[in-house]
């Protein structure tokens, strides 16, 4: 397999420290260059701890783009600055493969025409966990059967979009193949705002916040005298790196945006 050179943006965050971590240990993957907020010019094992590559860290993404000649730009950081890289990478040559999550659907539709554009692959995942996808994989199979689903998703407290967009992703593959359908009594009225959380074409998405979670979902169908449970956690963050690699390696092989992991696994 050729050797893949990757720039990881936000390598001091929980996902980007896995990301370095990854590409330093993957041996068809080189670490051209991290891109921070802070460290510029400095190299990598020389500010933090755990890590062994001496990749160079850059402040401005078009100088890391340029000097590193990077094939891949992982970003895990926020919405704003994901989009604005993603956007940068493409424009420069370098195919983007996103797991910031909080992308609205104006973003992505922007992105696909740009990567259409430029004849380059963009991946954005709301969830890189293999055992996730199969979760909004197995949920879809099961909704032909029962209609009636709310969505309980839980994370960390550190994070900044609700609900998740593994929840939004797993509602959309819903209602490919259920007819739109408002959850609840038809005349239910909230005596608490926020009480029935949010709704994606009628289907409920309740977002759980605490310290202690990682990323963990359940999706809840009713039916008469019965009730089906498909759960999914992520414990660690590692649990992510398997769909960021498959990911890198597939992105080099397209040539428009494909948004979710369940498209590129079988
Ligand atoms: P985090 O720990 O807060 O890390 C985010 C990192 O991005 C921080 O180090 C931050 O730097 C950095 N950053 C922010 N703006 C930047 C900029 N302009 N340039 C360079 N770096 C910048 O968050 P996380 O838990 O790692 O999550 C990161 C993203 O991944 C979130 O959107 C999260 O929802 C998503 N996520 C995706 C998956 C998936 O499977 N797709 C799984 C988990 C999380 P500072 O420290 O200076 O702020």
């Amino acid at each position: 397999m050729d050797s893949i050179k990757v720039v990881v943006a936000g390598p001091r965050g929980r996902m980007g420290r896995e990301a370095v971590i990854l590409a330093e240990e993957t041996s068809h993957f080189e670490l051209a260059g991290v891109l921070d907020r802070k460290n510029g010019g400095e190299k990598l094992n020389e500010i933090a701890e755990g890590f062994s590559s001496s990749a160079p860290i850059y402040t401005d993404l078009k100088e890391c783009l340029f000097e590193t000649k990077a094939d891949v730009l992982i970003d895990l950081t926020t919405p704003e600055t994901g989009m604005l890289h993603a956007k940068t990478a493409l424009e420069m040559g370098v195919r983007p493969v996103v797991g910031t999550t909080g992308f609205t659907e104006d973003n992505l539709k922007e992105l696909q025409e740009l990567s259409e554009a430029k004849g380059l692959g963009v991946i954005i995942a709301p969830n890189f966990a293999v055992g996730a996808v199969l979760m909004m994989k197995f949920s879809q199979m099961a909704a032909k059967y029962f209609p009636d689903i709310e969505i309980i998703e839980q994370h960390h407290d550190q994070k900044l979009d609700a609900p998740s967009g593994t929840g939004v992703k797993t509602a959309e593959m819903i209602s490919a193949v259920r007819e739109e359908k408002k959850q609840g009594h038809p005349n239910e009225k909230e005596t608490l705002a926020g009480a029935r959380g949010a709704s994606y074409n009628g289907i409920r998405i309740h977002s759980v916040r605490l310290p202690g979670l990682v990323a963990h979902q359940e999706v809840l169908f009713g039916g008469e005298g019965q009730t089906l449970k498909i759960r999914h956690d992520s414990y660690d963050r590692k649990s992510f790196m398997s769909g960021v690699k498959l990911s890198c390696e597939q992105v080099m092989k397209l040539d428009t945006l494909v948004y979710g992991l369940e498209n590129i696994i079988e």
